[in-house]
C-alpha cells in the first residue's frame, strides 16, 4: 500500500479488533437481558470479553497505532 494511503486510512486490524470487541460486548449485554444467563455463560462472556480486549491493547503496543 502507497505510503499516502497507509497514512489516511486508520489501521485495518485496529478496526477489525475494536469491532470484535464491541460485537463481544453487545452479544453477551444482549444475552443478558434476554435471559437469565448461568454463572458458567456469564463467566464465559466475561472470559471472551477480556480475550477481544486483551488482543486489541497488544495490538495497539506491538503496533502503535492506538485507534
Ligand atoms: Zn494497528
Amino acid at each position: 500500500m502507497p505510503k499516502s494511503l497507509s497514512s489516511v486510512l486508520s489501521c485495518i486490524e485496529h478496526e477489525r479488533l475494536e469491532f470484535e470487541l464491541i460485537e463481544v460486548r453487545t452479544r453477551g449485554q444482549y444475552l443478558t437481558r434476554l435471559r437469565s444467563i448461568s454463572r458458567y455463560e456469564q463467566a464465559e462472556w466475561d472470559r471472551r470479553e477480556r480475550e477481544a480486549l486483551s488482543s486489541l491493547v497488544d495490538h495497539e503496543l506491538e503496533h502503535g497505532c492506538n485507534g
